[in-house]
């Protein structure tokens, strides 16, 4: 029933390993006000041309282009105003030679007019250039009749003539019917990584729910007899329990749900049911907190052997060398080791990829860019180190690095002010000050970039 392999691989062998037991979760319709985040399983078409209509772009008046030729301040052009519009309305009337309707953003052209000319073009924006509050926005007392007759689809009364300081070309400050979006255009391809600005467009064509991968349900135990709980007095010789916090932070954060199962004791019994709980949970991926070394305590990798298909690896990088991966009862199974930093970056370089494999994302690597170090980084483990840092850019726009400083597995703080991690090869066993080396991005502050 199991498989157990104490090899020694690289963090790429681990990755391409775990990722191949992994595919997107199966589509669900999805609320679009929850889609944010998650992946496109279906093409996205649109109902309807957008704008659905030709419309205004400027608050103004809707005009015929050649009645405006040759309009200038000094020469000025006068029309008769048949009526108003405001957006959500039709305009009833037509607009004929010499006439003009006034016209709000985003009302439709009337028929007969075929461009807009801007009030500041216009004699009403003598008003506005006169500093009168809100001029331009609302329409003369006499126009509301007006606007009212046309909304309704009457003749126009009311406003009687504007003069027009300047010529128009045709479409001039009119959005056409589709610009945007035509009627069963492909608007967003299955694939697409849901961001706000996605999400206002699923809106905007019709789509009150889309189809999209599921979350991965990521359950989540810590194991160790010396753990305590958040909440609880630290005792002699016991520590708090920070890797199950953490996990469940890096989860949410890649877009999963964290199932906490809280902490199973070192012994084969209660790891054995705690295991069991977890299962019935029905996650799609069961991470595990320490345990997974070679002292005489580390029980999770026996029990995993037990149950189910394991592989013990020593994979060569730092923090973070002992690694259990297989598949209890057709669950993957991921066992971290529990120094805090191993955990916490062996879950950011193989947990993170697979969980967004399940949502459907396409890609699965953090953003890597090449820094200039400021200091010397001595690497004499023999393994690939990940050296948490600060990356900020210098006068030049270049990207430079400092360490967040000690970088031993235990060192928490050595993450928690870190933007990125400098990879230093297995090979390298000297960065020296001034020397390139690459970057994985976990954050691009505001502040730097
Ligand atoms: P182990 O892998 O069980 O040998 O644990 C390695 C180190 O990680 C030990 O110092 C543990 O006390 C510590 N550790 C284990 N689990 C956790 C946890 N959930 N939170 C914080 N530290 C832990
Ligand atoms: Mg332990």
């Amino acid at each position: 029933m199991s498989a157990t392999k104490m090899g020694s691989i690289t963090v790429g062998e681990a990755l391409a390993y775990i990722l191949s037991h992994f595919a997107p979760l199966p589509p669900e319709p999805t609320p679009l006000a929850e889609a944010d985040g998650r992946v496109l399983a279906e093409d996205v078409t649109s109902d309807i041309d957008i704008p659905p209509f030709a419309n205004s772009a400027m608050d103004g008046y809707a005009v015929r282009a050649a009645d405006t030729q040759g309009a200038t301040r000094a020469a000025p052009r006068p029309l008769r105003v048949i009526g108003n519009v405001a957006a959500g309305y039709v305009a009833g009337a037509t607009v004929g030679p010499g006439e003009a309707v006034r016209i709000m953003t985003g009302a439709p052209l009337p028929d007969g007019a075929d461009a807009v000319i801007r009030f500041e073009e216009t004699s009403e924006g003598d008003a506005l250039h006169a500093g009168a509050a809100h001029a331009g926005n609302r329409p003369p007392e006499g126009a509301k009749a007006a606007w009212r007759d046309v909304a309704g689809g009457h003749a126009a009364s009311g406003v009687t003539e504007v003069q027009l300081y300047a010529g128009v070309q045709p479409w001039d400050n009119v959005r056409h019917a589709g610009e945007d979006v035509r009627r069963g255009q492909v608007v967003l391809a299955r694939g697409t990584v849901i961001r706000p600005f996605e999400v206002a467009l699923l809106a905007a064509v019709g789509r009150p729910q889309v189809l999209t991968h599921r979350r991965p349900r990521v359950a989540i135990l810590s194991t160790g007899d010396e753990l305590v709980d958040v909440d609880q007095p630290v005792g002699p010789g016991q520590i708090r329990n920070s890797n199950s916090y953490g996990l469940a932070a890096q989860v949410r954060a890649a877009g999963g749900v964290p199932i906490l199962l809280g902490i199973a004791r070192d012994n084969l019994e209660e790891l054995t049911a705690r295991v069991a709980e977890g299962l019935a949970q029905a996650p799609d991926l069961f991470v595990t907190s320490a345990g997974v070394s070679v002292g005489d305590y580390d029980i999770v990798k026996d029990v995993l052997d037990r149950e189910g298909t394991m592989h013990f690896w020593q994979v060569r990088m730092k923090p973070g060398k002992p690694l259990a991966f297989g598949v209890v009862r057709g669950v993957p199974l991921l066992g971290l080791p529990g120094n805090p930093v191993s955990s916490l970056v062996s879950m950011e370089q193989f947990g993170r990829p697979a969980i967004l494999k399940m949502l459907g994302r396409l890609h699965l690597a953090r953003p890597v860019v090449t820094v200039r170090a400021l200091e010397a980084i001595p690497n004499k483990s023999g393994r690939e180190h990940y050296i948490r840092a600060v990356v900020t850019r210098n006068a030049n726009g270049e990207y430079e690095a400092r360490s967040t400083g000690e970088q031993g597995s235990g060192i928490l703080t050595s993450l928690t002010g870190a933007n990125a991690m400098l990879i230093v090869e297995e090979t390298r066993t000297l960065v020296q000050p001034g020397e390139t080396v690459r970057a994985i991005m976990l954050d691009w502050p505001e502040q730097v970039f």
